[in-house]
């Protein structure tokens, strides 16, 4: 309406883990447009197309075309929807579930949440799941994102620390760019990075990548490795560190364990070897190996190259290796800087949001961590072993093990790996929720119950960015149609189970869903109250301050004046005897080779201007002017050795299934190496299986395989072989 007046509400964008602050302008009951606030310190005001395009996905008209705006029953799978009210929703879901309990136990439930959802979202279901329900059964999309960073990190560091800050990129005079296509996957990081390489030309910048992406426009020296052998890669660079002397032998004897033992690992990792091994040149080999050793200040930037591979965690500790055998941390421009994929992975991570993890970064084993927990929520125990993981757990709705899936704010019928196995847990759970702000992702159509959630522009609450940066996320709108926040969802469903599962005693969940401030508030103070003298102390930190002074990094334990910029600057890291570890793990190659079959390797990622399954970037049509559509990107030389046009028609056929997509000569990727986006589902590609089943993205393409540490699947490879369809 024109006639109100125009309102500003300072938010956070909701995509990527830059994590940008934006102003939301909106008037009536519309938002009208965005721009970066250029108070907040992940972006100083810039944003990217997905960014500055926000207020275009969230307007009237496509909010109308995309959104679940009330609660919706299927009385029969694959039967239409019915409307029913919130209470008679509540309640079937709160009946269904508590039944399953009393026959099966708390284990037959599998709840799978979102790195998009905010941190009071996630640490309501956190409680719910393991305080009251007494399971660990809760895991994330984080899980496909992040979980070998927090493996890498806790197992040479001692805690899911990243110890740098955006800043560092001004300081740091080597930028390590490895296993990121940092350019299109956290736009406004690689402005930063564009803009130091401008001031301070000198900075070197190396960048690790089978693929010659945008990044690789800006370095200095690309190592185009051979998919998967980024550990070998490490070892080598290690190798050659301690033969010329560019390893720091007084920082290691002061401030670390373990080295003797990857000394030993890495004898036989001569460049030599090495370099055949990952495909690379020795002289390029080397002159990495002088940059990051030698210059004064080497800040690594990572992200799924090194996370989505079934040996994530290894290669994650083997880069962290390098940086504790230089001294390459705890420093202005030095750190190994881990970049978030999603808005709130860290969030999640912080409240203990995946099945192995506990609140505030405590250990589910700890008898006395979980005692800790327990008396913060007020229940006598909390389990010890760890849930179900992403893949575990669709395995075993798929085997009839888990009966019941809770899914909120994601997609696992388009964005998990392995579909097939998905889409016969989806169909064989005896009851499925679907909690979600769009009516039109893939998974809905499997949902028992559709619980419409408030999206971006209607929420309220908190989220952590890459370089640990709490923003606060406001809302412009009230709740549309019928709407509920998340954390609101999962306090009514908790109420309802514990006048089942705990009738007559005090409610664990007293916060006020009638108004958002207050709820999501209450929650994080208490969220706040498990951090105290844990490494993410954030006891000083308030709504109230960080509505005064802007976003804040954490630690801020009472009593402090600011937030920590970097971390482990004393060299004291938190583990037992306060030294960091060096891990040693042999290299291991990709879990599924190439061969005659399956000659071609197949990766997947990010294009720049969509996010994940596109149900908000997929609304706009000018999203899709850099890439209008699905496509294989492969070699011009493979294009022409297969008799091949552009645009030809190619099925790309794995060892779990088949896609159908028009190809593209694509001079970046590497011979024998193929590429497709991941953001296309089965709507957009078209055609069937030889046997009829529709194809399902791309993801019917990817191994379900994972690090056996972090549980994280190797999304990054696949062995395919291509024929003309
Ligand atoms: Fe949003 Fe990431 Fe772009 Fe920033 S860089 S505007 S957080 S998508």
């Amino acid at each position: 309406n024109l006639n109100d007046a125009p309102r500003e509400t300072r938010s956070t964008c909701p995509y990527c883990g830059v994590g940008c602050g934006v102003i939301i302008e909106s008037r009536g009951d519309a938002i009208t447009g965005v721009r970066g606030d250029p108070a907040h310190p992940a972006n100083l005001g810039r944003l990217c197309t997905k960014g500055s395009t926000l207020h275009l996905t969230a307007s009237p008209q496509v909010n109308q075309q995309t959104r679940l705006l009330q609660p919706l029953r299927r009385l029969q799978r694959g039967g239409p929807a019915q409307a029913l009210a919130w209470d008679q929703a509540l309640d079937l879901a709160g009946q269904k579930l508590a039944d399953t309990v009393q026959q099966h136990g708390p284990n037959a439930l599998g709840f799978y949440l979102s790195g998009q959802l905010l941190t009071e979202d996630y640490y309501v279901f956190n409680k719910l799941v393991k305080g009251l329900l007494g399971s660990n059964n809760l895991d994330t999309n984080s899980r496909l994102c992040m979980s070998s960073a927090v493996a890498g990190y806790k197992a040479t560091l001692g805690a899911d620390a990243p110890p740098a800050s955006y800043t560092d990129v001004d300081h740091a005079h080597c930028l390590f760019i490895t296993g990121s296509n940092t350019a299109w996957a956290h736009p406004i990081l690689f402005r930063r990075i564009e803009d130091a390489k401008r001031a301070r030309p000198e900075m070197k910048i190396v960048v690790v990548d089978p693929r010659r992406t945008d990044t690789v426009e800006l370095a200095d020296l690309h190592l185009a490795l051979q998919p998967g052998t980024d550990v070998m890669l490490y070892h080598g660079m290690l190798h050659l560190m301690l033969r010329e002397g560019w390893t720091q032998p007084a920082y290691i004897a002061a401030h670390t364990t373990g080295f003797e033992a990857l000394v030993e690992l890495v004898r036989d990792c001569t460049p030599e070897r090495t370099a055949e091994v990952c495909g690379l040149r020795v002289e390029d080999l080397c002159e990495a190996t002088r940059l990051f050793a030698t210059s004064p200040a080497t800040l690594s930037l990572y992200c799924q190259g090194l996370n989505q591979s079934s040996s994530g965690t290894s290669k994650n500790a083997a880069l962290i290796n390098l940086h504790l055998a230089t001294g390459q941390i705890g420093r202005p421009g030095a750190a190994p800087f881990s970049l978030t994929g999603q808005p709130n992975a860290m969030g999640g991570r912080e409240v203990g949001g995946l099945s192995n993890l506990l609140s505030a970064h405590r250990d589910m084993g700890n008898p006395a961590h979980r005692a800790e927990v327990a008396a913060l929520w007020g229940v006598a125990d909390v389990p010890a072993v760890p849930g179900k993981s992403a893949i575990e757990m669709f395995q075993a709705a798929a085997d009839g093990e888990i009966k019941a899936l809770w899914i909120a704010c994601t997609n696992p019928a388009q964005s998990l790996p392995d579909q097939a196995t998905v889409r016969r847990a989806l169909e064989r759970a005896e009851f499925v929720v679907v909690q979600e702000a769009f009516a039109t992702t893939a998974t809905t159509a499997y949902a028992d119950l559709l619980l419409p959630a408030t999206p971006w522009g209607e929420k309220t609450g908190t989220v952590t960015n890459s370089e640990r940066r709490i923003s606060r996320v406001r809302a412009a709108l009230p709740p549309r149609g019928e709407a509920r926040h998340d954390w609101a969802i999962g306090v009514a469903l908790a109420q309802r189970l514990e006048a089942r599962l705990r009738p007559g005693q005090p409610t664990l969940f007293p916060y006020d869903t009638q108004d958002a401030l207050l709820g999501t508030e209450a929650i994080w103070l208490e969220h706040r109250e498990s951090t105290r003298g844990r490494d993410l102390d954030i006891t000083g930190l308030s709504y109230a301050l960080l509505d005064t002074l802007g976003p804040q990094q954490w630690p801020w334990p009472e009593g402090a004046r600011a937030g920590r910029v970097r971390l482990y600057e004393d060299g004291v890291f938190p583990t037992p005897d306060g030294r960091a570890r060096f891990h040693s793990a042999a290299f291991r190659p990709v879990a599924e080779a190439t061969d005659r079959e399956h000659p071609y390797a197949l990766n997947t990622g990010r294009l720049r201007d969509q996010w994940h399954g596109m149900s908000r970037t997929g609304t706009l049509g000018r999203l899709f002017g850099h890439a209008a559509e699905p496509a294989l990107q492969m070699n011009p030389q493979d294009l022409a050795r297969e008799g091949w046009a552009e645009g030809s028609l190619v099925r790309v056929q794995s060892r779990r299934g088949s896609v159908v997509l028009p190809v593209q000569a694509c001079a970046e990727q590497a011979p024998q190496q193929v590429f497709i986006p991941m953001h296309w589902g089965q709507e957009f590609v078209s055609g069937r299986d030889a046997d009829g089943q529709p194809h399902l993205g791309v993801n019917a393409l990817m191994p379900s395989t994972f690090c056996p540490q972090s549980k994280q699947p190797e999304l990054k490879h696949a062995a395919v072989r291509l024929s003309a369809a």
